[in-house]
């Protein structure tokens, strides 16, 4: 290499370095994004919601955008609303979906199918019986129920994928995202956070709750869940993950002295007493996690453990018993820390 060509060389890495020292130089000195934290309490679907961003200066508009996106939504999964888009389909016995609907009907009938039938979105017959649609709530005959059931059936729903659309065979049929729709919107929030460059997190849908990623300072959020009575039956340390929670004490009316509450048994169209009064799902998958919830509330315990036990892969359970005990699979335990005076047992997948 002559002399010319390597003083070249050395010119060129010359520059470089120069070039590198400056924009370190300047990246150093810039002033750094302020992380700020960011909250948002409204009313939306039936419940109080709190959102929480950390995030720079577009967090704020993160929540905005959030806020839009949880009313867009609830007007889409009503069933009340009339110009509500699953209330058309119920109406018309089915049509075309828009992409959320088609990708919530899918998930839920795979869910349904999955559990045997203790998530059943068709549901909704039974459910406008009691009135837990429209808060006009009574206690039906038995035969009303028995007529409402024989339109719950899943093998009269016919899903299209290619075309989009859903169709009923029998008229007064129905589909009720009521059991699954908020751990979807709580996903498509965690979304938007990303999308907007949030680094952190929390989505609160009246106790139903998904966190992005861990706190600013590294650490995990505390995540309280309510006892059926007062007070919480305990906490859980989680990153990046949905807290979803079913209870009977959740939505209910009383009549007579007996309570009814809103999560039903699709086997017989009763209120189901399965002798768990709370059920929390913990999973990255919020759509899960909430249809599980209402499952395996319908489920009753040993059930809901046998299932957990052979698809546990994908989520966590806390199940709570009317005699005080809670039950709560091993992969979380460490992370739970148990409030009140309840008897607390770990589920495992092997027997000891
Ligand atoms: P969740 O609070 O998530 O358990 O959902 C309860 C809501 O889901 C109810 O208000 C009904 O709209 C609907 N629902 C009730 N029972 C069932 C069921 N067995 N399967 C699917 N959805 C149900
Ligand atoms: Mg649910």
């Amino acid at each position: 290499m002559d002399m010319e060509k390597i003083g070249k060389k050395i010119k060129i890495s010359g520059f470089a370095a120069c070039i590198l020292v400056l924009t370190l130089y300047i990246s150093a000195c810039a002033p750094k994004k302020e992380i700020q934290k960011v909250q948002k309490e409204f009313f939306a679907l039936d419940t109080q919601i709190i959102l929480t961003a950390y995030g720079d200066d577009r967090a704020k508009e993160a929540l905005a955008e959030a806020q839009e996106k949880i009313y867009e939504l609830e007007n889409v999964f009503s069933t009340v609303k009339e110009d509500g888009e699953t209330a058309i389909i119920n109406k018309n016995s089915g049509g075309k979906l828009s992409e959320p609907l088609l990708y919530l009907a899918e998930r839920a009938i795979e869910i349904s199918r999955d559990t045997e039938g203790a998530f059943n979105p068709m549901i909704l017959p039974v459910v406008k019986l009691w009135g837990f649609s429209d808060k006009n709530y009574r206690v039906p005959e038995d035969n009303e129920i028995k007529s409402a059931l024989l339109l719950t059936d899943l093998s009269w729903v016919r899903l299209d994928k290619k075309s989009s659309e859903i169709y009923f065979d029998k008229k007064g049929m129905g589909i009720d995202f009521g059991g699954i729709a908020k751990g979807y919107v709580s996903s498509v929030i965690m979304d938007i956070y990303r999308k907007n460059g949030i680094e952190s997190g929390v989505v609160n849908l009246g106790g139903n709750v998904e966190v992005l990623n861990e706190k600013p300072d590294g650490s995990s959020y505390n995540i309280g869940i309510r006892s059926p009575y007062d007070g919480m039956l305990g906490a859980l340390s989680v990153k990046d993950k949905a807290v979803i929670t079913s209870g009977g004490y959740e939505r209910y009316f009383e009549k007579d002295k007996v309570r009814y509450h809103h999560i039903i048994n699709p086997n017989t169209g009763y209120p189901a007493e399965s002798g768990l009064i709370s059920v929390t799902i913990v999973s990255k998958d919020g759509v899960l996690a909430d249809a599980l919830s209402t499952a395996l509330f319908v489920m009753g315990k040993d059930k809901a453990v046998t299932y957990w036990k052979k698809n546990g892969g994908e989520f966590d359970i806390i199940l709570m018993d009317g005699n005080d005990n809670i039950y709560i699979s091993e992969g979380i335990v460490r992370d739970f820390k148990l409030e009140g005076n309840y008897r607390l047992e770990v589920i495992k997948k092997e027997a000891e």
